[in-house]
């Protein structure tokens, strides 16, 4: 399939510094592109440079397999809407704020107000026409900005980290605005993150960016499953131990990640290793159950995030190790900071990075 943004050798510079260095990208038609990196990677200068906000400083930009260098910027605004990390609204009516790119572009009054209307309502702050923007929530000023490119009906969507900061229930309904306006709107979308949990429930796929540029891109499940050593440094993954590995008869291998702490996993390895453990493979329990599983260690939980459904735990077995489970599991099981659990996981659930 024709990408419909091919990014080739992009370099920008700002003086001294290399934002983006000989980056390369694809960007698919309707796809939900997560944009991956540390701070200072350069994710945002990317957008910027898709969005026709920033000029590189050398490359090319393909639309379509066909090269637009030369006044690309005014071909791709009009096809291009970002939505900044620090949310301005102006200070007036949400209305005003959503209505303000059409009446720039001297749309009709009842073409401005079906379109406000509209995404209002895809962003669920119906009845907010005449409150003043800059009284509302974040997480609510977040989803007017959000509104006001949507009423633009862009053909790509580019969000600077949009549910950072955000309390759960902001980030289902960002989430679902993302996946609603790329189904039914047919919308691309990329989104920048540092963090690869913020995009897990929606991106399709990847990229992952380092030092300006993009070291590795993917289908975000294959990422999410079996990172490579620089993701999990970068990405904040939790789970990531560093050990020792020795080989057991059975075909596994045990791995001393010190503080007496072993973690049998089904590869045969001698020496030096870092394992990933995937949270939601770990299975919560308040009793050391029988199972088949390899792996089952005590620890109590000092931390408890939020996520709606989900709820992720913290828990200190002597290294700290993050279990997932559902808000119904994490009821009825009456958890609280201090209680004790244990866990347990397969010795096939340890992916060796
Ligand atoms: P963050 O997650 O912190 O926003 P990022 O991955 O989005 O990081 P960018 O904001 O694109 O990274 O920045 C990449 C590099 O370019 C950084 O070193 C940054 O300081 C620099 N940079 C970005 N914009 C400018 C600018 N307008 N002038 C000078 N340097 C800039």
């Amino acid at each position: 399939m024709m990408p419909l943004i091919r990014l080739k050798e992009i370099v920008k510079r700002y003086g001294e510094i290399l934002a983006l260095n000989r980056l390369n990208l694809e960007v698919n038609r309707g796809e939900i592109l997560a944009v991956l990196g540390p701070n200072g990677a350069g994710k945002t200068t990317l957008l910027k440079i898709i969005a026709g906000i920033e000029e590189p400083t050398s490359g090319e930009i393909y639309y379509n397999d066909s090269i637009i260098n030369k006044g690309f910027s005014s071909f791709i605004r009009q096809r291009c809407t970002m939505v900044f990390q620090r949310t301005i609204v102006f200070n007036t009516t949400v209305y005003n704020n959503i209505a303000y790119g059409l009446k720039i572009r001297r749309r009709s009054k009842a073409e401005i107000d079906k379109r406000v209307h509209e995404a209002l309502r895809i962003v669920k702050l119906e009845g907010y026409e005449k409150r003043n923007a800059k009284k509302l929530s974040g997480g609510e000023q977040q989803r007017v900005s959000i509104a006001r490119a949507l009423v633009l009906e862009p053909e790509i969507l580019l969000l600077d980290e949009p549910t950072a900061n955000l309390d759960p229930r902001t980030t289902s309904i960002i989430e679902e605005v993302i996946r609603y306006v790329n189904r039914e709107l047919e919308t691309t979308v990329l989104i920048a993150t540092h963090n690869i949990f913020q995009v897990g429930n929606v991106a399709d796929r990847a990229a992952f960016m380092l030092n300006g540029r993009v070291i590795e891109s993917g289908p975000l499940k294959d990422l999410l499953n079996k990172p490579s050593l620089k993701i999990a440094d970068f990405t904040r993954l939790e789970n990531v131990f560093h050990g020792i590995a020795k080989p057991l008869s059975t075909g596994t291998s045990i791995i001393d990640i010190g503080d007496s702490i072993y973690i049998e996993a089904a590869f045969e390895k001698t020496g030096p290793v870092t394992v990933f453990i995937q949270p939601e493979d770990i299975i919560v329990s308040k009793k050391p159950i029988e199972s088949s599983a390899r792996n089952i260690i005590k620890g109590r939980i000092i931390e408890i995030i939020d996520h709606g459904p989900i709820i992720r735990l913290k828990v200190d077995t002597g290294k700290i190790f993050t279990a997932q489970i559902t808000r119904q599991s994490f009821k009825d099981m009456n958890l609280n900071i201090g209680s004790e659990i244990y866990l347990v996981y397969k010795a096939s659930s340890v992916s060796l990075l």
